[in-house]
Parts: structure tokens; sequence; C-alpha cells
């Protein structure tokens, strides 16, 4: 053990109450033998659940030695639910999923509200097509009836048709095969088409589903609750402990699963075979890795290699449909900045494994970073910003599909 350990252990508190703790009771037992007063009995109670070091756990809460001290170990519930306010070694790891559970939900419920005006809607209608349409439509009236004289009649009517040039209009409008070498680029019948679609089109416009953006949702809030949970009350037995790691674990598996979601879908919505091809893997591999990690021996403290491996090698499967979509769809711009943001996600989610799986930094200094610092809360705060990123991601995807729709490629 390093010289800081030793130090860090001669600071600490021991684990058990020294059996001269009688020795100074309060003056009112003394005297009269009457019950303790509450405070005294509140005192005693605060002694008995006082934080112990690592040597002095049982052995289900030994996972990381180089956390010397301020554990947890063996509290009732009503002292566990008073710890979250309190400092000991799992005070960060708490309160930074569940901070990030709280800015998940906030992002659920502004996303419900404001979604249909988070993403680019079609312009809306303005008063400027309604004017040209009258216009265009007597303009396109008159070229196809020339040989009525039409022209003149409407232009006597209505002198502002004098500027239209009629043969042109009705040029414009010809098959190609019939065109004159001299037309112009303008087709009245197209532009009234077109005016008549931009008025359309806002009416007409239905967003396209949001049931996967929503799942990813589900999955975050879910991870993040369930890890600040069991962060909360693993410390209180061993059955606890062994049910809350199970908790822990469903919801990453829980969490990566559903990342998929949003760009699997909306990456390949208009090819139902490759979508549900890629939905239906990641989603077995998720359940698969749910039922990995009920193996007793999965949790283990030599087992966290094996551990991170598989829930990083869950979140690098991520990358095949990824490709894919960059494949199929390298010219469109939308292909390339989710890939983007799905790049940073990879990263956050990369660097949160590692730090994990290499329990740095407090491998280099034992017992300096109990309280703050180690490895586990840097792995918090990874995944919490790689959610939030995936979460800007899930967004670019619906603008994309909003406001392009189905293309098949
Ligand atoms: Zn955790």
């Amino acid at each position: 053990m390093s010289e800081d350990s030793n130090n860090a252990t001669m600071e600490k508190e021991p684990l058990h109450l020294p059996k001269n703790l009688a020795k100074s009771p309060p003056v009112e037992e003394e005297v009269c033998g009457s019950p303790r007063s509450p405070r005294e009995l509140w005192r005693k109670v605060k002694q008995k659940y006082r934080l112990v070091e690592f040597h002095a756990l049982p052995e289900y809460l030994r996972d990381n030695e180089y956390i010397l001290a301020h554990y947890r170990a063996d509290w009732p519930i009503k002292h566990i639910l008073w710890s979250i306010f309190t400092i000991h070694n799992e005070t960060l790891n708490i309160w930074t999923h569940l901070i990030g559970f709280i800015i998940f939900l906030w992002l659920t419920i502004y996303t419900t509200m404001k979604l249909p005006a988070v993403v680019h809607v079609p312009h809306l209608p303005n008063i400027s097509d309604l004017q040209k349409i009258p216009k265009e439509l007597l303009a396109s009236i008159s070229a196809s009836l020339p040989q009525l004289h039409v022209p003149e009649m409407i232009s006597n009517v209505f002198p502002d048709s004098l500027h239209i040039h009629i043969p042109e209009l009705l040029s414009n409008c010809l098959p190609e095969a019939l065109l004159s070498a001299n037309r112009t680029n303008q087709c009245m019948l197209v532009s009234v088409k077109d005016d008549m679609a931009n008025m359309l089109v806002p009416f007409l416009w239905r967003p396209i589903t949001r049931w996967p953006f929503f799942i990813f949702l589900g999955g975050a809030m879910f991870c993040l609750l369930a890890s600040s949970i069991c962060h909360l009350f693993t410390c209180h037995s061993e059955r606890v402990a062994y049910i809350m790691l199970r908790v822990d674990y469903t919801g990453i598996a829980a969490l990566i699963a559903a990342s998929f979601y949003p760009p699997v879908y909306y990456s390949f919505m208009c090819n139902p075979l490759l979508r549900n091809v890629y939905l239906i893997f990641i989603t077995v591999v998720g359940i698969a890795t749910i039922f990995v990690s009920l193996i007793p021996v999965f949790q283990n403290p030599e087992y966290r290699n094996v551990r991170a491996a598989l829930f990083f090698g869950m979140g690098v499967s991520g990358v095949a449909p990824v490709m894919h979509k960059l494949i199929l769809f390298w010219d469109e711009p939308e292909a390339l900045y989710t890939t983007l943001y799905e790049v940073a996600m990879g990263l956050f989610y990369g660097m949160g494994a590692l730090v994990y799986a290499m329990r740095v930094p407090e491998r280099w200094k034992p017992g300096r970073f109990d309280i703050a610092g180690h490895s586990h809360q840097l792995f918090h705060i990874l995944v919490v910003a790689g959610a939030y990123t995936h979460y800007h991601a899930g967004l670019l995807y619906l603008q994309w599909r909003d406001t392009k729709g189905c293309v098949v490629r």
C-alpha cells in the first residue's frame, strides 16, 4: 500500500465502536437509569452507522480497492435516504445520474410540448403567394385559348394583363419537342402549381412518427434513474446489492439499445427490411446482455473488464448502421452532420468505458479521490454527456426526415 493510502487509513474512523464507548454516557442515564433522551439515541445511532474503510467492508461491497474510505455498509433504509444529502464516497455517483435524470425528464417534457417547432416546418403560406394566383391563372387561361382572342378581351377588362406575353407563355407550357429555341424559363402553369403547393404543404404536412425518439429518451431516463437508485441502496444489504447491480446493468443495456432506435429508424425509414433487421438485432443483443449480466459471477470484481467490454461492444455495433447510412446518403449533408454527432457520442461513451475499466485516477493516488474525482463519477458524467449529444443527433434526424421525407435508396 502506498504512503498516501497509509496516511488515509490512519485518518479514518474505525469500523466498530470501541468497547468502552459507554464509558461516558449521558448524565441522565447514569443518575436515574431512565431511557436515553432522543438526542442521545440519535447520537448513538449516528455513531453506529459511521462511514468505514475498505478493509472493513463486507465482501459484497468490496469493488474498488483504490477507494480507501468513506463507505456506508449495512445501513438501514432510513439512514440511506438521509445519506443522499451527506458526504460519502457514493454521494457524487448518486447525484451525477440523478441530475442527469432530471435533465432528461425536462428534455422529454420540453420535446413533447415543442417538437413541431423544434424541427423546421416547410414555409407557411404567405400573402404574396395568394395575390399572385389570380394573375397567373388568368395568364394561363389566356395562353391556352389564343385562337379565341381571349387575351384581348381579358386585357380590356384587366389592363394589368397587357404586360403578359401570351404566345411566350403558351410556348413555355408546350411539350419539350414542340418548344421554340427562344423560350423563356418561366411557365405560368408551373408557377401556379408551385404557389398552390406552397400554400397547401403546411396543411398537408404531417410530421413523421416520433416514437423511436421517445424510446431513446425513455431508455436514457430509465438508465440514469436506475443507476442513481443503485448507488444509493447497494450499501443496505447483500440481497439488495444483488438486485440493485442487476437493475444498474439492465439500465445500461437499455440505454445502449434505445440509443439505436432514432438513427436506425430514421436512416432506414423508407427501407423497412433494413430498418427491422437492425432494430431486431440491437433489441436481441440488448436482451441477451441483460440476461448475461444476471449471472451472479458477472458482478465479481475480476469481471470488471468483461463487463466494460460487453457494453462497449454493444455500443460499437452501432458503427454498422451509421456507416451504412453514410454510404446510402453520402450526398445529403444531414447524413454527415448526424454522423458527426454519433462520433462525438461514441467518444464520450468510449472514454467512459475506458475510465471505468482502468479505474483512473484513483489507481494513481489511492484514497485521494474517495469523495470526488474517482473513475466511476467521471464515467457517470461522460455517460450523461454522450446521451445529451445523442439527443441532439435525434433532433437532427427528425428534422432531416420531416423536411425531406422518405427517400428510398
Ligand atoms: Zn454507476
